[in-house]
């Protein structure tokens, strides 16, 4: 992938696709600006090299338009941020937005609308691509939260710019913080592995073995393992056919030698809230009735011995249903661990939505030493897969 340092922007006009998929309260606030902080290295780079930007993004899973999920309100904070105004255009192709793009002067940058709102975005549409182009003269990529998919903005776009495409700082970022943890770890390597579907992420445990020095497994996907050795969950979440899938990340581990460190008590409810009667009880058995929603004392005090040992640690998934303050122990806890391991010298990467949002929460978001802007895209590169969107910068 080639980086935008040495490209002359002079007079051109540069399609940015970015990541604004920002979480919206109900009012349309938007609750975490981390992805548009993100994007600003690229934007300022750009326009303080002469060029103009047209930048495109989406938001959220429309599957028409619906003006819930407008940009709009990106436009606006993204221009309190880069303290320029941002005109926004409500429509990402067709003959208006062309003009806009057109008639963009350097120094000048433009937001379009949801690329979501037309599914040709998510189809790859060649003839939606081929309109997106028609506006520019450069194309950079900078959304690495959605580099794992071979969208229309992603993928197809990028065989109108041969040899115009490029790959943005945030990109650049991304992609280098993951080698660096999988190409020449410090050792030892723990990865922390939590979360509600073991389904999305059973193919990057298998792939973690290759890499890692350990694994521990906390979350909701956690009651699938333990089930699979023949433990009574209650009615804790358990994906029964994965259950053979969970024996064969066993498996594998033991053959490899590599530790697979799963709880071994569990915080448990009788109703998924917080204020059902809770109990404490080894995670091997669970009380029939009770569902386990986090990690307990024992396995905070166990997976913290592992962490703060460590020397990389790689974060994707909550402990528990940390939403939920009584279930929110165990993930601020081993939040606490990674702060403190890294504090210690090791090299801490944190990626997925929910275990940046518990970064954020409990205030430890500058106490890691890498947050990864996409949750699906990390765990897609760390299972070794080429990401369509970053093989087509090739
Ligand atoms: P994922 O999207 O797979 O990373 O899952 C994140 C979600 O898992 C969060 O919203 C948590 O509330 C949820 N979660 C974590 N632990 C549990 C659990 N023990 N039971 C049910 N949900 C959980």
């Amino acid at each position: 992938m080639q980086g935008i340092k040495t490209v002359n922007f002079k007079n051109k006009r540069v399609i940015v696709r970015a990541d604004f998929n920002v979480p919206l309260d109900d009012s349309l606030k938007i609750t975490d600006i981390s992805r548009l902080t993100a994007a600003l290295p690229t934007i300022n780079f750009v326009l303080g090299k002469g060029g103009a930007i047209i930048l495109i993004s989406h938001l959220g899973r429309p599957a028409k338009k619906d003006s819930l999920l407008s940009l709009k309100p990106i436009a606006k904070k993204l221009s309190q941020l880069i303290n320029r105004p941002i005109e926004f255009f409500n429509d990402c192709v067709g003959s208006e937005a062309l003009q806009k793009a057109k008639n963009l002067h350097p120094g000048e940058i433009i937001l379009l609308e949801n690329l979501r709102f037309y599914k040709d975005e998510i189809l790859g549409g060649v003839d939606f691509a081929q309109k997106l182009s028609n506006m520019a003269d450069i194309y950079i990529n900078d959304a690495f939260g959605s580099s794992h998919r071979a969208h229309a903005s992603t993928y197809t776009i990028t065989q109108f710019f041969k040899n115009h495409k490029y790959g943005g700082f945030l990109l650049e970022k991304e992609v280098s913080s993951l080698d660096s943890i999988l190409v020449s770890p410090k050792n030892p390597f723990v990865a922390v592995i939590g979360g509600a579907k073991i389904s999305s992420k059973i193919d990057v445990l298998f792939s973690l073995i290759q890499h890692v020095d350990k694994i521990i497994i906390g979350g909701g996907m956690a009651y699938t393992f333990i089930k699979a050795q023949g433990g009574s969950v209650g009615k804790s979440l358990v994906e029964e056919e994965k259950l053979s899938a969970a024996k064969n990340i066993i498996k594998k581990a033991q053959e490899q030698n590599i530790p697979l460190i799963l709880p071994v008590d569990s915080v448990n409810s009788l109703e998924f809230n917080d204020t059902s009667p809770t109990c404490i009880s080894d995670v091997f058995n669970i009380p029939e009735n009770y569902m386990g929603l986090d990690i307990g004392p024992k396995t905070i005090s166990l997976f913290n011995q592992h962490i703060i040992s460590s020397k990389t640690i790689l974060w994707n998934g909550p402990m528990g249903v940390f939403e939920l303050l009584n279930f929110s122990n165990g993930t601020r806890l081993i939040c606490e661990s990674v702060c403190a391991g890294t504090q210690n010298g090791a090299r801490s990467l944190v990626g997925g939505g929910d275990s940046v949002a518990a970064l954020k929460k409990f205030d430890s978001s500058d106490k890691v030493s890498y947050i990864s802007t996409g949750g699906g895209a990390m765990l897609e590169y760390l299972k070794g897969k080429d990401l369509p969107a970053l093989k087509a910068l090739l």
